[in-house]
């Protein structure tokens, strides 16, 4: 009788006679490296194709979740620090199907992995304890109707003292990916309730959520956030996407219905950048949708568009929000289309604290 790895070795060794390496991450999850593949190739498919059977070792078939990589000399050792935070990357971004890869190895997948890691580093230190590194800024979005600034949204900041700023679309998937994103929110949250609380004229602010929140139903959690700033939860909105407002259907509308009963609201965030299944999002209890940026055009045909998006949210009583618009030009053009509320930098970029409330 022989162990899984001794069976997996023995076939290995058997089908590449060239450098490659072969390990364990947990259970029936491997990670198989191999070096020289362009000589190999036919080797490597017919390896990758035997890992989607199953394996015979200790009496019990098993099945194999394998993540495949190659390189080919110019890459250094397979066991350096480097590689090992690599692959832990990779095998958390991959989902588990069975086989995945292979997968180039480059000096860049390498640097890229190591920036990733010293992310996620700084993400733990500063949840830990934050000493200014992560903050948030806030917008200020302009009512057209009433001709003044009625709310804003809250967007994070996460400075490291040697990399300077790093953008949320690029630190906010690294801590979706590591099951810190739940923290994040409740940092937004927090900090949005702080203001609310100091600024009693500030009627309403938005903060970004991640969808892999919802699994957790964390609607008490928020609840006793705002309580404990005595914050009216109507003064608080969600801004979600439609790739995540559509991607867990159930999910998501168990836990919009329990907020929205608690007087919480939601906007559809990125409105146009996602399929919109129009008949999902209908569905939805959203309060505004927020038409993104990338929408913006001088061209005819999307101004078409955009204005029969507008009529037909609002024959069913949705307010539009733009965010995107820079010049004065633009904000004729959005308010002419019929938009309710405008975000930009033509009328303000995000603003630290301190700048938003005076
Ligand atoms: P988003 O929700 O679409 O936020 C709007 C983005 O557009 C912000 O980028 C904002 O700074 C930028 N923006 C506003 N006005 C203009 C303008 O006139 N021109 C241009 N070019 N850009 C403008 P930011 O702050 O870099 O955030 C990027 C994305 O990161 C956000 O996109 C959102 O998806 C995510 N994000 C930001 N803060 C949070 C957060 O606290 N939690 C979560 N989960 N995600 C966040
Ligand atoms: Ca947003
Ligand atoms: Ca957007």
């Amino acid at each position: 009788r022989s162990s899984l790895c001794e069976v997996v070795g023995v076939y290995l060794k058997e089908k590449y006679n060239k450098q490659a390496w072969l390990f364990r991450i947990h259970g029936t999850r491997f990670v198989l490296v191999f070096n020289k593949p362009k000589e190999q190739e036919n080797a490597l498919n017919e390896i990758k194709e035997r890992f989607k059977g199953q394996w015979l070792a200790n009496g019990e078939d098993y099945k194999l979740n394998v993540l495949i990589f190659y390189f080919t000399d110019t890459y250094q050792k397979p066991h350096t620090q480097a590689f090992i935070d690599y692959v832990a990357t990779l095998d958390k971004e991959v989902d588990s199907i069975t086989v995945n890869g292979p997968i180039k190895i480059t000096e860049e997948s390498i640097a890229k992995a190591r920036e990733k890691n010293n992310i996620l580093k700084l993400l733990q230190k500063v949840l830990q304890t934050n000493n200014g590194e992560m903050c948030m800024y806030y917008q200020p979005i302009y009512n057209i109707k009433k001709q003044q600034f009625t709310k804003a949204e809250a967007l994070i900041r996460l400075k490291d003292p040697e990399l300077g700023f790093i953008r949320p679309d690029v630190f906010i998937p690294i801590a979706e990916a590591n099951g810190l994103a739940d923290k994040i929110d409740e940092f937004a949250l927090i900090s949005a309730c702080k203001v609310l609380r100091e600024n009693k004229d500030i009627k309403e602010i938005s903060i970004n959520v991640s969808c892999t929140d919802f699994f957790e139903n964390p609607c008490q959690k928020y609840l006793d956030i705002t309580d404990k700033y005595e914050i009216d939860p109507s003064r608080i909105s969600f801004e979600i996407t439609e790739t995540a407002a559509i991607k867990y259907p159930d999910k998501i509308q168990s836990f919009m219905k329990k907020m929205v009963n608690n007087k919480f609201k939601f906007y559809l965030d990125d409105y146009g950048t996602g399929y919109s299944n129009l008949a999902q999002l209908i569905d939805k209890p959203f309060a505004c949708i927020k038409i993104d940026k990338e929408l913006l055009s001088e061209e005819d045909k999307v101004k078409i568009v955009l204005k029969s998006s507008v009529e037909l949210f609002h024959s069913i009583n949705l307010p539009v929000t733009i965010e995107g618009v820079e010049t004065e030009e633009q904000k004729n053009i959005y308010r002419d289309l019929g938009c309710d509320a405008i975000q930009g930098y033509f009328y303000s970029k995000p603003l630290p604290e301190d700048e938003f409330i005076t």
